[in-house]
């Protein structure tokens, strides 16, 4: 089988690892000259850590990355206090990545290309799809190059303004606000202290102001402020916003910098044929909350195993686009608080974490149901080694877990303990649930009968 993906960013990037592990051989295009080098979606959310971790690629992120950092609260030049957006969780057993983990955009795709260079993949750059067809047998795709090329799927993972968004005829519901503008930058700011990030403010109105992050592996923070109608991204319109709150900061150079409108968009349709959207071709969001890059990352992922597989294709728009429709309004909230100055805008809850994202049909109830995510636990294994449910999933292959009966002798079919079983009488396969775990083991339990099949992408099959 052969796929195209048309986009390099973290949509394809995924998209094409998940699919060239699986032995697909798949072409990745993008029409930039170079890759993208701006800090742009700054957050990686715990489940999308999850996704990279099956991925073969968290011990890079986290290494690269830190714990989002707490904010040190400037007024009128005067410091008042220091405050977290979220406060920090503990890892549990069923949840190894509490917290979101920040860093810039650019290096994590330097991270997802150098994961993708392992199968012998790599991006093409500056090479644009021009336009495709479809027949019922596969994909014609054109390039800027004048070449024309046949391939079983196509994958439009090719951004907001997306060719192949158009070339379907998918239509992109939504709104453009033209009334407010955000510039966000990546700035050198010398003389602030890098080890916090910072927010500066009048405090006549503290909650509308600059907000800036370092960037970890930089020496480099991400600028992110509301700007006038005329104003563009420039550091001169940077330096003159912080000066405005008597910030007493000096910006001496910016690495990259965009004006952004708040543009707000879902596609009608995420597949038509044997063509897919992914990611912002499918669904553009504010970047209040952090879910545009990371509900793009969940949307390759989704895909990935079932165009391998070429099985339940269906399901992706279903799953997806639900998925999507939440996120955004999720995002287009905190940015109405945002505009609004309100102090809600400043604070995270557990729906930004990805975790409790699911695929349930209508009909599924229960605190653990096919369709949710499968979560972790701490178990051991036949020798007696403590190892994670997360060891057994990770990698292309759907996972089999029955519970108190001898598992099939078949590859990834583990058979799982009760409490108070003899490992004996299970054969080779055989995970012991240790008490710490108990509360995984009765939500596994109580949401099925006795077996429990677990995706290639982590969630309990229906
Ligand atoms: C200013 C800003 C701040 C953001 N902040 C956040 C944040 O904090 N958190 C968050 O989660 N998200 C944030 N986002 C959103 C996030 O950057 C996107 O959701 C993410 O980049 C989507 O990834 P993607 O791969 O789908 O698309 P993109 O990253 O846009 O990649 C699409 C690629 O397709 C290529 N392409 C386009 N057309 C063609 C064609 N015809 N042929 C070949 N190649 C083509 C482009 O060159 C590009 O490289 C922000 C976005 C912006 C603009």
């Amino acid at each position: 089988m052969r796929v195209l993906i048309t986009g390099g960013g973290p949509t394809g990037l995924t998209l094409a690892i998940d699919l060239a592990r699986r032995g697909v051989e798949v072409r990745v295009v993008d029409k930039a000259d170079g890759f993208f080098r701006g800090s742009r979606a700054d957050t990686i959310q715990p489940r999308t850590l999850e996704v990279f971790d099956d991925l073969g690629v968290v011990d890079a992120v986290l290494a690269a990355g830190s714990l989002p950092p707490a904010y040190r609260v400037h007024l009128d030049g005067h410091t008042v206090e220091e405050r977290r957006m979220a406060e920090l969780r503990a890892p549990r057993p069923d949840q190894p990545y509490p917290n979101p983990w920040t860093l810039g955009q650019a290096q994590l795709e330097k991270i997802l290309r150098s994961r993708l260079a392992d199968f012998g993949t790599r991006v093409e750059s500056a090479m644009e799809l021009t336009g495709l067809e479809q027949d019922e047998h596969a994909v014609t795709a054109y390039f800027g190059t004048g070449e024309i090329e046949r391939f079983d799927y196509l994958v439009g993972a090719d951004g907001g303004s997306s060719t192949v968004r158009k070339a379907i005829g998918a239509a992109f519901h939504g709104t453009t606000d033209e009334t407010f503008r955000l510039v966000i930058g990546d700035v050198y700011a010398p003389d602030l202290d890098p080890t916090i990030g910072h927010w500066f403010a009048a405090a006549t109105s503290p909650m509308t102001g600059v907000v800036m992050t370092p960037l970890p592996g930089t020496d480099m923070f991400q600028l992110n402020t509301p700007i006038g109608m005329d104003d563009d991204a420039s550091l001169t319109t940077m330096q003159t916003v912080l000066d405005g709150f008597s910030a007493g900061v000096h910006l001496s150079g910016c690495h990259w910098s965009t004006v952004w409108r708040p543009n707000v968009r879902l596609a009608e349709r995420f597949r038509v044929g044997r063509v897919f959207l992914a990611g912002d071709a499918a669904h553009v969001h504010p970047p209040t909350g952090g879910q545009g890059m990371n509900t793009s990352v969940q949307d390759a992922y989704n895909l990935g195993w079932k165009l391998a597989a070429e099985t339940k294709l269906d399901s992706y728009e279903t799953e997806r686009r639900a998925v999507a429709a939440t996120a955004l309004k999720t995002s287009d909230d905190l940015l109405r608080l945002y505009a609004a100055g309100r102090a809600e805008a400043h604070k995270r809850g557990e729906e930004h974490l990805g975790l409790h994202i699911s695929y349930r049909p209508q009909s599924a109830t229960g605190a653990l149901a096919p369709g949710d995510r499968a979560p972790d636990a701490l178990v051991r294994d036949s020798t007696g080694k403590q190892i994670r449910l997360f060891d057994l999933f990770r990698g292309p292959h759907a996972t089999r877990l029955v519970f108190g009966a001898s598992a099939p002798d078949a590859d990834h079919s583990y058979a799982v303990l009760r409490p108070g079983d003899d490992p004996t009488d299970f054969g080779r396969y055989v995970i012991d649930i240790d008490g710490n775990a108990f509360a995984a083991y009765s939500a596994y339990t109580a949401s099925a009968d006795g077996h429990v099949l677990i995706r290639p992408d982590g969630h309990l099959a229906y």
